[in-house]
């Protein structure tokens, strides 16, 4: 199987992204690699630390195995914001395809070193490590800032060339969790240009990039949701920083979590005497299937490309 820089370096060529979507239950990782099965499509399978916890090691470990066994197309299974070299091993021995060490939060030097542990560790065993630079402000799990500090071009070479690491997450304005604007919505692709020019056809990586469909809000409210205020990246701008810029990887998480939910929700109130939870947790399935042929499609470009 094509490996995870193959995609990447055709990315960068072609001007497509590979969508990591996050799961935390069977009927959404279902979901991810069905839509992407359906669209022969690439995709990565990302699990927080916090996700990797709720489901265990080896429902995780046992249901990709399985899942990626039974699907043509690549997935690849990725941790998700891993905050200390201990899980970053951890996801590592287990057999992840890739992981993302994030120190962002740390003093330059220090997000250095441990940046470079980790891909020391990783790189021995085939396996891609992704960094941050700069701090991505919102809420996602572990994932916690409330200041948003844009990358530095003039850092994020001085990171790359030290680390060795193998695609960087950078912060130009994109963030974590549902409620990201008020108002329009906003990329520094001032920034982005001054990055490209310091890391040359280096592969970048958009955190925080759900665009909170307000027709899915409004359906979570139409059946009893309480969900204010939500705003997300307009999918024309993310659409910009893939096909003119080196963002080769898009992490979604916040729109699945509000697709299902959304179906969910639908299926409990019309269905009010239903208590097979199957029914509709496979509604939430559905509405994710949705969403990620939908990303894959319209957003990523990742079936026609890669
Ligand atoms: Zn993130």
């Amino acid at each position: 199987m094509k490996d995870l820089k193959f995609y990447y370096k055709k990315a960068i060529k072609k001007g497509f992204a590979i969508g990591a979507f996050n799961f935390s239950n069977l009927e959404v990782l279902k979901a991810i690699a069905n839509s992407a099965e359906k669209l022969k499509s690439p995709v990565i399978l990302a699990v927080s630390e916090s996700a990797l916890r709720y489901m265990g090691e080896q429902f995780v470990i046992e249901n990709v195995k399985i899942i990626k066994e039974n699907h043509t197309v690549p997935l690849f299974l990725h941790l998700d914001h891993g905050k200390s070299f201990e899980i970053c091993k951890k996801a590592i021995d287990l057999g992840f395809d890739s992981v993302m060490i994030d120190a962002s939060a740390m003093p330059f030097d220090e997000n250095v070193k441990l940046t470079k542990q980790v891909c020391d560790y990783a790189h021995e065993k085939g396996v891609y490590v992704e960094g941050e630079l700069g701090q991505i402000i919102g809420v996602e799990d572990n994932t916690h800032s409330d200041t948003n500090i844009f990358t530095d071009p003039e850092q994020a070479q001085k990171f790359v060339k030290e680390t060795k690491v193998d695609s960087l997450a950078v912060a130009i304005g994109t963030s974590h969790g549902a409620y990201k604007y008020k108002g329009e919505s906003r990329l520094r692709f001032d920034i982005l240009q001054e990055i490209e020019k310091k890391l040359p056809n280096f592969p970048l990586v958009l955190h925080g990039a759900s665009s909170v469909n307000s027709d899915t809000i409004a359906m979570i409210n139409n059946y009893g949701g309480k969900i204010e205020g939500a705003s997300g990246v307009s999918e024309e701008l993310t659409r910009m920083a893939i096909k003119m810029h080196n963002i080769v990887k898009i992490n979604i998480d916040t729109d699945l979590r509000m697709a299902f939910t959304a179906g969910v929700r639908k299926s409990l109130v019309e269905n009010p005497e239903n208590f097979d939870t199957r029914n509709y947790l496979l509604e939430g399935q559905i509405m994710v299937e949705k969403l990620v042929e939908h990303k894959i499609d319209v957003l990523l470009d990742s079936e026609k490309k890669a």
